[in-house]
């Protein structure tokens, strides 16, 4: 039996390469997590633990770890799926947003039809950095008249100030583990 915390156990399972993509940055490899089959589940179990029998009508994942994860969170709190992905992947009528990168501006985009106002909506994604992919959902959602519940993350990286940064907009932020640094 393996006594370990979950927060141990995630950033055992998680590898860190460095120097990718490009010198200085520490990439947090969450593939070495998924595919081992207990931190994975422990991974998810810890994410969705403070909405386990609340009414969440919509996982929002950003393309594309926040697809992996999107997809086993909403299948455990019975909510649908809908993705946030980079501009011109989505087949049908779409909103988009920009939203800041470290250098320079990128754009997100959203079906159209993929949320009824006033639904209740929880953003998933792996990672949150300078929160700016995540600002961006939030900002693309909220323009879609969701109500966003909260943003989950499994890594937080405090040093860039992402989380705190959503916090200022109100959305409550839950991330499992952290590492120091980018
Ligand atoms: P940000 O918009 O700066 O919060 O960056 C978050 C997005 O970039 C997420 O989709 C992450 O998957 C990815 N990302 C940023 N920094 C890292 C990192 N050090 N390791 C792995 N993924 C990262």
């Amino acid at each position: 039996m393996d006594a370990r915390s979950v927060s141990d156990e995630l950033i055992a399972a998680i590898r860190t390469i460095p120097d990718y993509p490009k010198p200085g940055v520490q990439f947090r490899d969450i593939t070495t997590l998924l595919k081992d089959a207990r931190a994975f589940r422990r991974a998810v179990d810890a994410l969705v633990q403070p909405w386990a029998g609340s009414k969440i009508d919509q996982i929002a994942g950003i393309e594309a770890r926040g697809f992996i994860l999107g997809g086993a969170v909403a299948h455990q709190l019975s909510a649908g799926f809908v993705p946030i992905r980079k501009k011109g992947k989505l087949p049908h009528e779409t909103v988009s947003i920009a939203y800041s990168l470290e250098y320079g501006i990128d754009e997100m985009e959203i079906h159209k039809d993929a949320i009824i106002p006033g639904q209740k909506v929880i953003i998933v994604d792996d990672l949150i950095a300078t929160g700016g992919t995540a600002e961006g959902a939030v900002k693309l959602l909220r323009g879609m008249g969701a109500d966003i519940v909260a943003a989950c993350f499994i890594v937080d990286l405090p040093d860039l100030g992402g989380a705190k940064k959503l916090q200022a907009l109100d959305v409550p932020v839950r991330t499992l583990i952290e590492f120091e640094g980018d």
